[in-house]
């Protein structure tokens, strides 16, 4: 192969990215795969048609850039927000792109960079530190409780000693599945110098209220990130997007690629958008089974973390890679976190949850 002989340590890479790994779950062929936090129901007919239908005609515009402001997309993303939170939302408080991967990458090439930092809460979602890594952004870490929960005044007081210009709250957080309260993500709100970001991957599967529930209150300080990966069953589609004051998304504008968004991503998000009723349809199955998975991992003998989320943290284990192993060997997949003694399932199909539930009476511990 052409080039094969040429190694990393040999091209000028920035002195600070050498030595870190690239972040990204195995992608192993095996029977049950739960490790990826994805919905396991794929598209309804009607969906897979209607998305078909919107690329064939955005395929006639090929030749053509996109709308690169993404405005039906985005007045369809905003009007699913107020029906969902009862929030007043319109377009202009929107903006999508390529994942909230993008989202967060895009929020920290805009607030974060060189001479300034973000502080998360850990454990939780590595791409946080990754991309403020990839941003030459200084990451804080801060703990949370034994418990995972979120300590929301020793929070406050962290971030007012390091003022850090950015803060994540990851509600539901991954890997550990518990949501942060209204009243916590107002007193971190309150003590932080710069922007506060509610990263709400998971939102759908909770029953708690939305950080966007307080945007009238913090419109210059609070940016809340979602995603169509999770319960909307389009992680393929690529689409993130976020919720704030319209001068955010004019931040955002300035970092931006022109025409990030394909033609076909926003024909295909946008219709899979009018079916967002039938697609959430499956999240209250999916909760339910959650809570199934969750007693039933109780009832071996195990320590699940209460979950508002598609997923399930575990323990404990003696040596967690080597169970993780054992449950591969045994054709389900599921994620080694790097939480000592623990392990992550995502909850899938009814029979999936049965695969792994088997499994888990059988891996060493
Ligand atoms: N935030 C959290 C907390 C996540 O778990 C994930 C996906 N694992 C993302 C953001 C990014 O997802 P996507 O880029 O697919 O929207």
């Amino acid at each position: 192969m052409i080039g094969e002989r040429v190694t990393l340590d040999e091209l000028p890479l920035r002195e600070d990215l050498r030595g870190r790994s690239p972040y990204g779950a195995p992608q192993l062929e095996v029977p049950v795969r739960l490790n990826t936090n994805e919905n396991p129901f794929p598209p309804p007919a009607e969906l897979v048609a209607e998305v078909t239908a919107a690329a064939e005609d955005a395929a006639t515009r090929l030749h053509r850039y996109p709308d690169r402001d993404a405005r039906v997309l985005r007045a369809g993303l905003a009007d699913y927000l107020a029906g969902a939170t009862g929030v007043h939302l319109g377009a202009e408080n929107v903006w999508a792109a390529n994942g909230s991967n993008e989202i967060l990458q895009q929020i920290l090439q805009a607030f974060g960079g060189p001479g300034r930092s973000a502080l998360g809460f850990e454990p939780s979602y590595s791409m946080h530190p990754i991309i403020s890594a990839g941003t030459r952004t200084d990451w804080v870490p801060a703990p949370r409780r034994p418990d995972f929960t979120l300590d929301a005044p020793a929070a406050a007081r962290l971030i007012a000693e390091r003022r850090p210009d950015v803060v994540f709250v990851t509600s539901p957080n991954n890997p550990t599945g518990q949501s942060s309260s209204l009243t916590d993500i107002r007193e971190i709100l309150r003590a932080a110098p710069g922007l506060v970001v509610v990263d709400e991957a998971y939102a759908e599967f909770g029953s708690g209220s939305s950080a966007i529930e307080l945007l009238g209150e913090f419109p210059a300080k609070l940016i809340v990130s979602r995603t169509m990966s999770k319960a909307f069953a389009f992680a393929g589609g690529r689409l993130g997007y976020l919720a704030a004051a319209p001068a955010v998304v004019d931040a955002l504008q300035l970092v931006r690629l022109p025409y990030h968004l394909s033609v076909l991503t926003q024909a295909a998000a946008t219709a899979a958008l009018r079916h967002a009723e039938a697609t959430l349809g499956s999240v209250a199955t999916l909760a339910a089974e959650r809570d199934r998975v969750i007693e039933s991992l109780r009832g071996l003998g195990f320590a699940p973390v209460p979950s508002d989320a598609n997923f399930v943290l575990f323990g404990q284990f003696s040596d967690a890679a080597e169970s993780w192993q054992a449950y591969v060997d045994r054709g389900v997949l599921i994620r080694n976190v790097g939480i000592d003694g623990h392990l992550r399932v995502t909850i899938g199909l009814p029979n999936e949850n049965d695969a792994f539930l088997e499994a888990s009476k059988e891996v060493p511990r």
